[in-house]
């Protein structure tokens, strides 16, 4: 399946695969960013040392250009020549003060000037301790090579003052006819002074590599490399560096990548401008650490712009994330939803059908049970119509024998010609006949299965008819039914059933009477204002406490032939017409039933 569950599954791979390409491409990003900030700054320094470096070349030469001037002049000028040729005292004496205004008005070290013999004959400082006058400068390279080719430029150090400097010398007069040589020394304190304050490192090497200006003074004539030994003895041979060892440079100079130079394990860059000085070189040394220093920022610049990314890039990516899992939560929840509907929905169905056919069930139930309380209560009847017929029998026999007499009786009349007499008979006839029939109706009326039908019935004419069903039989068995109360009295009831329901209660209590003596029975008839009660009492024994309890429940009887259901179905028939059927009193003298009718239709 390749649903929302597998697409969420690869986006999270795919998630951390991004970031991880996402966190090496910032890492080299951080890199490539440190290094491009750093050749920048690299690039910056060292166009601003070459600035730096030609100034500082310009710087040198001008200098020089300054002092060359003064020999030249000098060599030129009568006193000079004048002093050399004969040197008077007075003279020399303005000769003096001559090259000591001069190296003041210059600057310049020293000034002074050697016969041919290379002797100092005059010199600026002619009137301090350290004075040059007197002195013999033969030997000195300047002196030679000045009288041999006219002029030299030679640094050394000072034989007196112990100071290193650049000499300039100039041959006085031409060719073998020289008569001397002026010397200006020139000092670099304040070039070097200068230097000092650069950020770079300065030196200026001769043809030899040796140090000769430097902006740091104890790396003064080392060398760059170490001298070759015949080199070093001859350089040391003419003390043109007095007692410098001449060693190589600690810590050295060392080149590395990129044409760059290592000293002491800080890193340079090496510019070189050659002077106009023998051959000199100057070299300025740069550093680029401050470049280095330069990618630092950068570096971490980079690095938050990137974890910044790194994190907007997750929290989107994560709020995406999150809503495929809520689309997928949702949709779960949907489908739990749709599925649970489903079922409540079966089960409701299920439960629908099973209800229907419960009611199905019930209403044949109780159409079964209607149709058994039917037939019950017919039952009932007929079982009541057995014992009936005996007594309506009996009932009719009388009539029909007081007929047959009546009759016999008017026949004789009419033959003695007595028709007045005749005719009562047939009139007594007439209203036996009546009354045959009336309990022959009554009894048809009884057993016929009727619906039951609530109407306003008249008391007297059902409780007629239920004594005219039971009274003869009891007559026989010497039982007197005494009847009392109020006469018509009407209440809501169904004649014929109601009827039934007082044969029944007569019957009872005919039948709890037995073979008693003074056996009675009561029926009396009484209102309220909204009920007519019928009350059955007899003089029997009453009910037991058993008895009483399961009185008006199916098939509890005491009798051997008994039902059980007289009471039952009598209860029910009653409380059809709206009334009740109760044991109003019970004892050793007998029982007392009542049927309470509603006067008054609901
Ligand atoms: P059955 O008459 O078939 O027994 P009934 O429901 O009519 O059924 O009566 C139930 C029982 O109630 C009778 O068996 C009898 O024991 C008792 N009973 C009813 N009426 C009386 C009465 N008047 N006196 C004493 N017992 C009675």
């Amino acid at each position: 399946m390749t649903g929302p569950p597998a697409r969420r599954e690869f986006l999270g791979v795919a998630g951390i695969g991004v970031f991880v390409v996402a966190g090496l491409l910032i890492l080299i990003a951080i890199i490539v960013a440190g290094d491009l900030a750093r050749k920048s700054a690299a690039q910056d320094i060292v166009r601003q040392a070459e600035a730096t470096l030609l100034l500082d070349q310009a710087l040198l030469s001008s200098e020089l250009d300054r002092h060359r001037a003064t020999p030249v002049v000098l060599a030129s000028e009568d006193i000079i020549l004048e002093a050399l040729r004969d040197p008077a005292p007075a003279t020399l004496a303005r000769v003096n003060a001559r090259l000591d205004m001069l190296a003041v008005q210059t600057g310049a070290a020293a000034i002074y000037l050697l016969n041919r013999e290379g002797r100092a004959i005059a010199a600026n400082n002619y009137r301090t301790p350290v004075s040059f006058v007197g002195d013999d400068y033969a030997y000195r390279p300047y002196f030679k090579t000045a009288m041999r080719a006219g002029s030299d430029e030679y640094f050394a150090f000072g034989s007196r003052s112990g100071r290193p400097g650049l000499y300039l010398s100039r041959r006085v007069g031409v060719g073998r006819e020289a008569d001397g040589v002026i010397v200006v020394k020139i000092e670099f304190d304040t070039v070097e002074a200068a230097w000092r304050r650069q950020a770079e490192q300065a030196l200026v090497t001769n043809r030899d590599g040796v140090i000769v200006l430097s902006s740091d003074p104890a790396r003064r004539f080392r060398t760059l490399e170490t001298l070759d030994g015949e080199r070093a003895k001859a350089l040391r041979d003419s003390r043109q560096f007095g007692d410098a060892p001449l060693t190589p440079l600690t810590p050295a100079i060392t080149p590395v990548d990129d044409g760059r130079v290592q000293v002491g394990g800080e890193i340079f860059v090496p510019l070189r401008r050659a002077l106009p000085v023998e051959d000199w070189t100057l070299l300025l040394l740069v550093p680029v650490a401050d470049a280095d220093r330069a990618a630092g920022p950068v570096r971490w610049a980079a690095g938050l712009a990137g974890a910044l990314l790194m994190v907007v890039l997750a929290w989107i990516w994560r709020a995406h994330l999150r809503r495929l899992d809520g689309q997928r939560q949702q949709a779960e929840v949907r489908r739990e939803l749709e599925l649970r509907v489903d079922e409540r929905t079966t089960a409701l169905t299920a439960a629908n059908v099973k209800l229907r056919n419960q009611i199905e069930d019930r209403k044949r139930t109780e159409a079964r049970l209607r149709t058994l309380q039917a037939d019950l209560v017919q039952a009932n009847r007929l079982a009541h119509l057995g014992q009936i017929v005996a007594g309506v029998a009996h009932e009719i026999n009388q009539p029909v024998a007081a007929i047959r007499a009546n009759a016999d009786n008017a026949l004789t009349l009419l033959s003695r010609e007595q028709p007045d007499e005749a005719q009562a008979k047939l009139t007594r006839i007439q209203g036996l006949t009546e009354r045959i029939g009336a309990i022959v109706e009554d009894l048809r009326g009884f057993a016929r299965k009727t619906p039951p039908r609530t109407t306003t019935v008249v008391v007297d004419e059902a409780v007629e008819g239920a004594l005219l069903l039971v009274s003869s039989r009891m007559r026989e068995d010497g039982v007197a039914v005494e009847r009392t109360g109020e006469a018509r009295v009407s209440a809501q009831a169904d004649r014929v059933r109601l009827e039934q329901v007082l044969v029944n209660l007569l019957q009872n209590a005919f039948e709890a009477l037995g073979d008693r003596a003074d056996a009675r029975i009561g029926l009396d008839v009484s209102t309220t204002e909204d009920l007519v009660v019928i009350a059955v009492t007899d003089n029997g024994p009453g009910l037991s406490k058993a008895t009483l309890r399961t009185l008006f429940t199916p098939f509890s009887t005491t009798k051997p032939n008994g039902l059980g259901l007289g009471l039952v179905i009598s209860r029910d028939i009653v409380e059809a017409f709206g009334g009740s059927l109760v044991v109003a009193s019970n004892g050793r003298r007998g029982a007392r039933f009542e049927v309470r009718l509603r006067r008054n239709p609901a």
